[in-house]
């Protein structure tokens, strides 16, 4: 079979947040670049993850005059008013503001079809159902091989490889075992992650209780993702519709408003990973091919921006200025951040979850985790008037 040969300064492994947020910082600056991306366009628009992106990367995608990939439904900010926060049942308010305020509740599926939408507009090269992707000669002219969606293969020859492939790509992978380091906290329970056809109102409830977490986030004007907290050990079987709602109902101390189908459900362990070093030779990885932050932040989305802009600011000072100090210095800077990320994750984590349940961490720690609660939130008044 005969292979076509390609060239491109960057190729970006992976049309997820970091990847496509990247092509789109990039094909803005005029820097040539392909995104490779394994699963179809459909499947992509369709996935559905996240839901909430913070101030940082609201200010960030507006400042590279990307703000119409917010899309028709965003609604924010996350945490003007704070978010209600049943304790034992009782409504509280937990004012979340540090520096947010311009935080937003926007579905990750819609933010992934805006970003892929703008840069096909915009003339850019992202190829879907791109296969058996493998790296190639890292350390110096690296080359990516690949079979398009029409299964003809093709080589490109790049000065740079993002690998934004999240936690199950190739790109991590390709570096040899040696240089990379794996940081993992397990937190010892899982989320049953539950996706309903039902709208949130309030767009977003917590609750801390003696059975567990529970939670309650918009996913678009229809849809709501729900949060159960459970043992490791459970499985799906054991959570039919039924005992979602009334456990969801037990833990809010109210019957939740509205029920209606529920389109998926997964179990997720929370745990928080970070790789280190985020790069090897011309190879840089990003968002969750570097790093998982525990859910409970909602942060995941928006270190992969953060990730995306560091790496595209390196890049443009490289063409500019032919300088790599900033791509030299990528994987501290990041690492930085995400380690400032990761200490507020596990800590937000611990309080919410060790503050109900004692079975995990005991009473001890339950009664340390109240107190910390007891710091962050405030009087239950203007909670109830976010049930009214
Ligand atoms: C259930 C759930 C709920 C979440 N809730 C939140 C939340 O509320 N807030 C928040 O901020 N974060 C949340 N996250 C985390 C957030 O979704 C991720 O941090 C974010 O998607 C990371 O973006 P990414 O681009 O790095 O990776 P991904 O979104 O995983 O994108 C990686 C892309 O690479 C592609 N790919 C994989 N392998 C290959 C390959 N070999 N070749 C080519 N392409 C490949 C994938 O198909 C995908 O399109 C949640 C995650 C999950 C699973």
């Amino acid at each position: 079979m005969s292979t076509t040969a390609e060239k491109t300064f960057v190729v970006i492994v992976g049309g997820g947040v970091a990847g496509l947020a990247l092509g789109n910082f990039l094909l803005r600056s005029g820097i040539g670049c392909i995104i490779l991306e394994k699963d179809s366009c459909e499947y992509v628009e369709h996935r559905q993850r996240a839901g909430a992106l913070d101030g940082r990367g609201v200010r960030m995608l507006r400042e590279w005059g990307l703000e119409e990939v917010f899309g028709d439904f965003s609604a924010g900010p996350t945490d003007s008013a704070g978010f209600p926060l049943l304790i034992d049942g009782e409504p509280r308010l937990w004012d979340a503001a540090d520096d947010d305020s311009e935080g937003i509740f926007c579905p990750q599926q819609i933010l992934v079809r805006n970003l892929i939408k703008v840069f096909l507009r915009d003339g850019g090269d992202l190829r879907f159902e791109a296969a058996d992707i493998s790296l190639e000669d890292l350390g110096d002219r690296p080359t990516v091989r690949h079979l398009d969606a029409t299964g003809s293969a093709k080589v490109i020859d790049c000065e740079l490889i993002a690998g934004c492939d999240g936690d199950r790509g190739i790109s991590r992978p390709s570096i040899p075992a040696d240089i990379l380091t794996r940081y993992a906290h397990e937190h010892g329970y899982a989320w049953l992650a539950v996706l309903a056809d039902v709208p949130a109102d309030p767009l977003a409830v917590m609750a801390v209780h003696s059975r567990g977490f529970a939670a309650q986030i918009t996913r678009g004007p229809n849809a709501s993702r729900f949060y159960l907290q459970c043992p490791l050990t459970d499985t799906l079987d054991q959570w039919p519709d039924e005992r979602i709602w009334s456990e969801l109902g037990a833990r809010f101390g109210r019957p939740v408003a509205a029920t209606g189908p529920i389109t998926d459900r997964q179990l997720v362990p929370l745990r928080s990973v970070v790789y280190s070093p985020m790069s090897y030779g011309r190879l840089y990885l990003l968002g969750d091919a570097a790093h998982i932050v525990s859910p409970m932040s909602a942060k995941g989305m928006s270190l992969a921006l953060h990730d995306a802009e560091v790496f595209a600011r390196a890049v443009i000072h490289q063409v500019e200025k032919d300088d790599s100090s900033l791509l030299d210095s990528y994987s501290e800077t990041c690492l930085r951040h995400i380690w400032n990320a990761q200490t507020s994750a596990v800590w937000i984590t611990e309080t919410m979850h060790n503050s109900g349940d004692a079975s995990y961490e005991g009473e001890f720690r339950k009664q340390l985790a109240r107190v910390e609660l007891e710091r962050m939130i405030e009087s239950p008044t203007a909670a109830n008037r976010l049930f009214e």
